[in-house]
């Protein structure tokens, strides 16, 4: 199975010279070798050329032009001589099916976006500085470009693509994915409530903890983070700090991906359909709490408490979105269903006798029915919640 992703990348000044310089050459071979077709088509014997003869003269022509032409990757010339080829068995096609297509073009500088690279580590290396918590990707000609990486890279990495949309670059890649193997049925369905106490808890009333140290490992980020903030620039105890601050980021995100990806895959092993909130809604609506001022009554607190609140829930939130991915991908891996619901009452509704009320849950972990005296942690609630509403949604979904 591919999948294809698409990243923002953010190069330097000099390396978007070097990215637009790349564009504009791969731009002029592509002309230049859809003149030599056009020239040898008019000619009386009209003759056609092949991508074999074209991609035959690239190394006479690197070695001509070593200041152009040569600071590219040969294999991403190639996979431009590609495109050309593919444009002429299109135009080839269509007239011998009896249609008047147009000739192919010469395109404009501005209008040849993209250079495609067919095998990673062939004239670029996806994720080019694994040991740095920044994301690269490194282009023959160009250096190791910065990568805002949203989201996960599932597979092996196979092409890579440069794209420029208007005054943004972006880096294209297509990854290879295990065959999906569907699992058998287990009859089992789910519904499960993210946490900051626990990862998760499921309706059945079990509890997923937190990735171990992981809340140490986020204390020690912290202190580091502000002992880097200290150091004088250009000081050696400032390139010390910046490395323990990389090492700390990367040892939190392994173990939050190793965490997630067996959470995971425990959850799609055991259950036909899992339910979970949808984030996006949830951080809408679920605003961290502000304290009144005693004193002053319609004014707010600046309390340190609620920014620490917010500090553990971005961190939180990072990491949901993150487990989410994966937990999307493997369940359509193994055939199994998973569905986002609105979070919005799933924590104040009873699931005996369906009373909503905020009285309901005296506090974060209690749920108390207010109505008919039903009582249980406010997690487990939740996600039984949960799991109805998506169990709703499935059934309106078969129709
Ligand atoms: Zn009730």
């Amino acid at each position: 199975m591919i999948r294809a992703y698409k990243f923002l990348m953010r190069p330097t000044v000099g390396q978007q010279r070097a990215l637009g310089d790349m564009l504009k050459d791969h731009c002029s071979l592509y002309n230049g070798a859809l003149q030599e077709r056009r020239d040898a088509y008019r000619h009386v014997s009209r003759t056609s050329i092949k991508y074999g003869q074209q991609s035959a003269q690239l190394k006479e022509i690197r070695a001509f032009d070593p200041q152009r032409q040569g600071r590219w990757s040969f294999s991403s010339q190639q996979a431009t001589l590609r495109r050309l080829d593919k444009a002429f068995a299109a135009f080839f096609r269509r007239v011998r099916s009896g249609d008047t297509p147009g000739y192919p073009r010469f395109r404009g500088v501005n209008w040849f976006d993209t250079v495609d690279f067919p095998k990673d580590g062939d004239g670029c290396r996806w994720d080019s500085t694994p040991h740095d918590p920044t994301t690269r990707v490194r282009f023959q000609g160009v250096g190791h470009v910065k990568v805002n990486q949203h989201r996960p890279v599932v597979g092996k990495v196979r092409t890579v693509s440069v794209k420029r949309e208007g005054k943004r670059w972006y880096v294209v890649l297509t990854a290879e994915q295990a065959e999906p193997e569907p699992l058998s049925p287990t009859g089992s369905v789910i519904g499960i409530d993210m946490g900051i106490a626990n990862f998760l808890a499921d309706s059945n009333g079990e509890f997923v903890p937190n990735p171990r140290h992981g809340r140490r490992a986020a204390a020690k980020l912290e202190a580091a983070q502000q002992s880097l903030s200290r150091c004088k620039r250009r000081s050696n105890r400032r390139r010390k700090a910046v490395r323990k601050v990389a090492d700390l980021h990367r040892k939190v995100r392994r173990r939050r991906l190793d965490h997630a990806h067996k959470t995971a895959l425990d959850l799609v092993r055991q259950h036909d359909f899992i339910a979970h909130e949808d984030l996006r809604i949830r951080n809408m609506v679920k605003a961290p709490a502000q304290k009144p001022d005693p004193d002053q009554p319609g004014g707010f607190l600046p309390n340190g408490a609620a920014a620490k609140a917010g500090l553990n829930k971005s961190i939180a939130d990072a990491g949901w979105g993150v487990f989410l991915t994966i937990l999307t991908s493997k369940a359509e891996s193994a055939g199994r269903e998973v569905i986002a619901v609105d979070p919005r009452n799933t924590s104040r509704t009873c699931p005996e006798c369906g009373h909503v009320a905020a009285e309901n849950r005296p506090d974060q972990e209690t749920f108390h029915c207010v109505g008919c005296g039903h009582q249980a942690h406010a997690d487990t609630v939740g996600a039984t919640n949960v799991l109805r509403a998506g169990l709703v949604r499935r059934d309106a979904r078969q129709g």
